[in-house]
Protein backbone atom coordinates (compact mmCIF):
# COMPACT_ATOMS: atom_id res chain seq x y z
CA UNK A 1 0.00 0.00 0.00
CA UNK A 2 0.95 3.97 -0.71
CA UNK A 3 1.44 6.17 1.90
CA UNK A 4 2.51 9.01 0.21
CA UNK A 5 1.48 10.17 -4.19
CA UNK A 6 2.88 12.59 -5.22
CA UNK A 7 0.34 14.35 -8.17
CA UNK A 8 0.83 16.13 -10.68
CA UNK A 9 -1.25 19.15 -11.60
CA UNK A 10 -2.06 21.02 -14.71
CA UNK A 11 0.95 23.48 -16.24
CA UNK A 12 -1.71 26.03 -17.43
CA UNK A 13 -4.55 23.66 -18.98
CA UNK A 14 -7.31 22.25 -16.41
CA UNK A 15 -7.65 19.68 -18.85
CA UNK A 16 -4.56 18.29 -18.29
CA UNK A 17 -4.95 16.60 -14.96
CA UNK A 18 -5.54 12.81 -15.65
CA UNK A 19 -8.11 10.55 -14.32
CA UNK A 20 -5.89 9.02 -12.47
CA UNK A 21 -4.46 11.92 -10.28
CA UNK A 22 -8.42 12.65 -9.90
CA UNK A 23 -8.76 9.06 -8.59
CA UNK A 24 -6.15 9.66 -5.89
CA UNK A 25 -7.06 13.16 -4.87
CA UNK A 26 -10.27 11.68 -4.11
CA UNK A 27 -9.25 8.62 -2.11
CA UNK A 28 -6.75 10.28 0.17
CA UNK A 29 -7.27 10.98 3.68
CA UNK A 30 -5.15 14.36 3.39
CA UNK A 31 -3.84 16.63 0.92
CA UNK A 32 -0.87 18.50 1.16
CA UNK A 33 -0.56 21.34 -0.62
CA UNK A 34 2.56 23.94 -1.28
CA UNK A 35 -0.58 26.88 -1.34
CA UNK A 36 -3.96 25.41 0.26
CA UNK A 37 -5.65 28.85 -2.02
CA UNK A 38 -4.23 27.42 -5.10
CA UNK A 39 -4.81 24.23 -4.75
CA UNK A 40 -8.02 25.09 -2.98
CA UNK A 41 -9.30 26.54 -6.52
CA UNK A 42 -7.93 23.67 -8.37
CA UNK A 43 -10.01 20.92 -6.12
CA UNK A 44 -13.01 23.05 -6.40
CA UNK A 45 -13.02 22.90 -9.89
CA UNK A 46 -12.59 19.44 -10.00
CA UNK A 47 -15.33 19.12 -7.82
CA UNK A 48 -12.89 17.46 -4.97
CA UNK A 49 -13.43 17.69 -2.04
CA UNK A 50 -11.00 16.38 0.90
CA UNK A 51 -8.95 17.48 3.76
CA UNK A 52 -6.35 20.66 2.26
CA UNK A 53 -3.20 20.74 4.28
CA UNK A 54 -0.11 23.70 3.57
CA UNK A 55 3.11 21.81 3.10
CA UNK A 56 5.82 24.76 3.70
CA UNK A 57 9.10 24.99 2.51
CA UNK A 58 10.24 26.80 5.73
CA UNK A 59 8.74 24.24 8.10
CA UNK A 60 9.65 21.09 6.24
CA UNK A 61 11.73 19.28 8.44
CA UNK A 62 9.76 19.49 11.77
CA UNK A 63 6.52 19.07 9.74
CA UNK A 64 7.87 15.59 7.76
CA UNK A 65 8.66 14.43 11.32
CA UNK A 66 4.57 14.75 12.11
CA UNK A 67 3.43 13.68 8.55
CA UNK A 68 6.06 10.51 8.73
CA UNK A 69 4.57 9.16 12.20
CA UNK A 70 0.61 10.30 10.62
CA UNK A 71 1.37 7.57 7.44
CA UNK A 72 2.79 4.95 10.00
CA UNK A 73 -0.70 5.49 11.76
CA UNK A 74 -2.34 4.35 8.77
CA UNK A 75 -3.66 8.16 7.27
CA UNK A 76 -2.56 8.31 3.44
CA UNK A 77 -1.22 11.46 1.49
CA UNK A 78 -0.56 13.03 -1.56
CA UNK A 79 1.06 15.73 -2.37
CA UNK A 80 0.50 18.48 -4.80
CA UNK A 81 2.51 21.37 -5.71
CA UNK A 82 0.98 24.83 -7.60
CA UNK A 83 1.70 23.49 -10.78
CA UNK A 84 3.39 20.56 -12.49
CA UNK A 85 5.08 17.50 -10.95
CA UNK A 86 5.64 17.85 -7.22
CA UNK A 87 9.54 18.10 -5.99
CA UNK A 88 10.46 19.06 -9.73
CA UNK A 89 11.91 22.33 -8.97
CA UNK A 90 9.42 22.36 -6.39
CA UNK A 91 9.35 21.17 -2.62
CA UNK A 92 8.86 17.57 -1.90
CA UNK A 93 12.04 16.13 -2.23
CA UNK A 94 12.66 15.91 1.21
CA UNK A 95 9.38 14.50 1.87
CA UNK A 96 9.98 11.60 -0.22
CA UNK A 97 13.44 10.68 1.34
CA UNK A 98 12.25 10.98 4.68
CA UNK A 99 9.08 8.90 3.60
CA UNK A 100 11.20 6.31 2.04
CA UNK A 101 14.18 5.60 4.88
CA UNK A 102 11.20 5.31 7.09
CA UNK A 103 10.15 2.32 5.25
CA UNK A 104 7.29 3.74 4.18
CA UNK A 105 5.86 3.57 0.19
CA UNK A 106 5.92 6.45 -2.33
CA UNK A 107 4.39 6.58 -6.00
CA UNK A 108 4.70 9.41 -7.79
CA UNK A 109 1.57 9.59 -10.84
CA UNK A 110 2.92 10.86 -14.17
CA UNK A 111 1.43 13.97 -15.16
CA UNK A 112 2.33 17.42 -16.26
CA UNK A 113 5.47 18.48 -16.21
CA UNK A 114 6.79 21.76 -17.72
CA UNK A 115 10.65 20.71 -19.09
CA UNK A 116 9.14 17.49 -21.07
CA UNK A 117 7.08 19.57 -23.51
CA UNK A 118 9.37 22.42 -23.61
CA UNK A 119 12.77 20.05 -24.70
CA UNK A 120 10.43 18.42 -27.13
CA UNK A 121 8.85 21.43 -28.34
CA UNK A 122 13.18 22.82 -28.86
CA UNK A 123 13.43 20.35 -31.51
CA UNK A 124 16.89 20.06 -30.45
CA UNK A 125 18.13 16.36 -29.43
CA UNK A 126 16.28 14.92 -26.18
CA UNK A 127 18.10 11.64 -26.25
CA UNK A 128 20.08 12.71 -23.65
CA UNK A 129 19.78 15.84 -21.74
CA UNK A 130 20.51 17.64 -18.36
CA UNK A 131 17.69 19.43 -16.01
CA UNK A 132 19.81 22.14 -14.66
CA UNK A 133 16.27 23.83 -12.68
CA UNK A 134 16.83 27.27 -11.55
CA UNK A 135 20.67 29.08 -11.90
CA UNK A 136 21.41 30.75 -8.99
CA UNK A 137 20.27 34.07 -8.77
CA UNK A 138 23.31 36.20 -7.79
CA UNK A 139 26.18 33.84 -6.19
CA UNK A 140 27.68 30.81 -7.85
CA UNK A 141 25.51 31.79 -11.23
CA UNK A 142 29.04 32.50 -13.43
CA UNK A 143 30.27 28.95 -12.02
CA UNK A 144 27.11 27.05 -12.77
CA UNK A 145 26.68 28.49 -16.11
CA UNK A 146 30.75 27.95 -16.65
CA UNK A 147 30.45 24.54 -15.46
CA UNK A 148 28.29 23.74 -18.75
CA UNK A 149 30.38 25.05 -21.54
CA UNK A 150 31.73 21.53 -22.65
CA UNK A 151 28.60 20.17 -21.84
CA UNK A 152 27.49 17.95 -25.25
CA UNK A 153 23.70 17.55 -23.40
CA UNK A 154 20.70 19.37 -24.46
CA UNK A 155 20.47 21.65 -21.23
CA UNK A 156 17.16 22.71 -19.45
CA UNK A 157 16.46 25.83 -17.48
CA UNK A 158 13.61 27.10 -15.34
CA UNK A 159 13.95 30.94 -15.84
CA UNK A 160 11.47 33.78 -14.41
CA UNK A 161 10.60 36.62 -17.48
CA UNK A 162 12.40 39.79 -15.68
CA UNK A 163 16.09 36.89 -15.74
CA UNK A 164 15.59 35.49 -19.18
CA UNK A 165 17.53 38.25 -21.25
CA UNK A 166 20.46 38.20 -18.19
CA UNK A 167 20.71 34.85 -18.48
CA UNK A 168 20.88 33.82 -22.24
CA UNK A 169 23.27 37.06 -22.45
CA UNK A 170 25.55 35.37 -19.86
CA UNK A 171 24.94 32.06 -21.47
CA UNK A 172 26.00 33.63 -24.90
CA UNK A 173 29.57 34.82 -23.87
CA UNK A 174 29.99 31.35 -22.32
CA UNK A 175 28.86 29.10 -24.36
CA UNK A 176 28.80 31.33 -27.69
CA UNK A 177 26.30 33.39 -29.42
CA UNK A 178 25.69 30.99 -31.70
CA UNK A 179 24.60 27.87 -30.05
CA UNK A 180 20.97 27.16 -30.84
CA UNK A 181 18.20 27.28 -27.97
CA UNK A 182 14.54 27.48 -27.85
CA UNK A 183 12.45 29.58 -25.07
CA UNK A 184 9.32 28.15 -24.23
CA UNK A 185 6.49 30.24 -22.76
CA UNK A 186 3.24 29.90 -21.15
CA UNK A 187 3.26 26.67 -22.31
CA UNK A 188 -0.39 24.63 -22.46
CA UNK A 189 -2.15 28.31 -22.08
CA UNK A 190 -3.62 30.96 -24.43
CA UNK A 191 -0.61 32.41 -25.09
CA UNK A 192 2.02 29.12 -25.41
CA UNK A 193 4.70 30.50 -28.06
CA UNK A 194 8.06 28.71 -28.61
CA UNK A 195 10.56 30.64 -29.90
CA UNK A 196 13.47 29.34 -31.62
CA UNK A 197 17.03 30.44 -32.77
CA UNK A 198 20.23 30.86 -32.01
CA UNK A 199 21.08 32.88 -28.51
CA UNK A 200 22.20 35.96 -30.43
CA UNK A 201 18.86 36.19 -32.31
CA UNK A 202 16.54 35.69 -29.14
CA UNK A 203 18.57 38.03 -27.34
CA UNK A 204 17.37 40.36 -30.13
CA UNK A 205 14.11 38.98 -29.84
CA UNK A 206 13.54 39.77 -26.57
CA UNK A 207 15.13 43.18 -26.43
CA UNK A 208 12.31 43.95 -28.71
CA UNK A 209 9.62 41.87 -27.54
CA UNK A 210 8.59 41.95 -23.72
CA UNK A 211 8.37 39.09 -21.62
CA UNK A 212 5.60 38.20 -19.72
CA UNK A 213 4.56 34.58 -18.25
CA UNK A 214 6.04 31.18 -17.05
CA UNK A 215 9.38 30.18 -19.20
CA UNK A 216 11.77 26.97 -19.81
CA UNK A 217 14.48 27.96 -21.88
CA UNK A 218 16.33 25.07 -23.67
CA UNK A 219 19.97 25.51 -24.85
CA UNK A 220 22.03 22.80 -27.45
CA UNK A 221 24.61 21.31 -25.96
CA UNK A 222 28.17 21.75 -27.08
CA UNK A 223 28.43 19.95 -31.12
CA UNK A 224 30.38 16.94 -30.57
CA UNK A 225 33.39 16.65 -32.46
CA UNK A 226 33.33 13.94 -35.22
CA UNK A 227 36.22 11.85 -36.18
CA UNK A 228 36.84 12.73 -39.90
CA UNK A 229 38.02 8.97 -41.65
CA UNK A 230 41.50 10.36 -41.08
CA UNK A 231 41.52 11.01 -38.09
CA UNK A 232 40.65 7.81 -36.99
CA UNK A 233 42.74 6.12 -39.06
CA UNK A 234 45.39 7.98 -37.26
CA UNK A 235 43.81 7.37 -34.06
CA UNK A 236 44.40 3.46 -34.85
CA UNK A 237 47.55 3.42 -35.90
CA UNK A 238 48.39 4.95 -33.08
CA UNK A 239 46.77 2.39 -30.86
CA UNK A 240 48.32 -0.15 -33.05
CA UNK A 241 52.10 1.31 -32.57
CA UNK A 242 51.61 1.86 -28.52
CA UNK A 243 51.00 -2.04 -28.51
CA UNK A 244 53.62 -2.92 -30.00
N1 LIG B 1 6.89 21.54 -10.59
C1 LIG B 1 6.88 22.29 -11.81
C2 LIG B 1 7.09 21.34 -13.00
O1 LIG B 1 6.86 20.13 -12.83
O2 LIG B 1 7.44 21.79 -14.09
C3 LIG B 1 7.89 23.42 -11.79
C4 LIG B 1 7.69 24.40 -10.67
S1 LIG B 1 8.80 25.77 -10.69
C5 LIG B 1 8.50 26.52 -9.13
C6 LIG B 1 8.03 26.92 -11.77
C7 LIG B 1 8.78 27.08 -13.09
O3 LIG B 1 8.35 26.06 -13.99
C8 LIG B 1 8.47 28.39 -13.81
O4 LIG B 1 9.30 29.44 -13.34
C9 LIG B 1 8.79 28.02 -15.24
O5 LIG B 1 10.19 28.04 -15.45
C10 LIG B 1 8.30 26.57 -15.30
N2 LIG B 1 6.89 26.53 -15.74
C11 LIG B 1 5.82 26.15 -15.02
N3 LIG B 1 4.69 26.24 -15.76
C12 LIG B 1 5.06 26.65 -16.99
C13 LIG B 1 4.37 26.93 -18.20
N4 LIG B 1 3.06 26.81 -18.29
N5 LIG B 1 5.10 27.35 -19.27
C14 LIG B 1 6.43 27.49 -19.19
N6 LIG B 1 7.12 27.25 -18.08
C15 LIG B 1 6.47 26.84 -16.98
Amino acid sequence: TVNLFLVPTPIGNLKDITLRAMEVLKTVDVILAEDTRTSGMLLKHLEISRPLQSYHIFNEHKAVEKLVERMRKGEVFALVSDAGTPAISDPGFLLVREVLSAGLEVQCLPGPTAFVPALVNSGLPNDRFVFEGFLPHKKGRKTRIDSLVEETRTIIFYESPHRLLKTLEQLAESLGAERQACVSRELTKLHEENVRGNLAELIEYYKINPLKGEIVLVVAGKPEKRESREERQASKKEKWSKSE
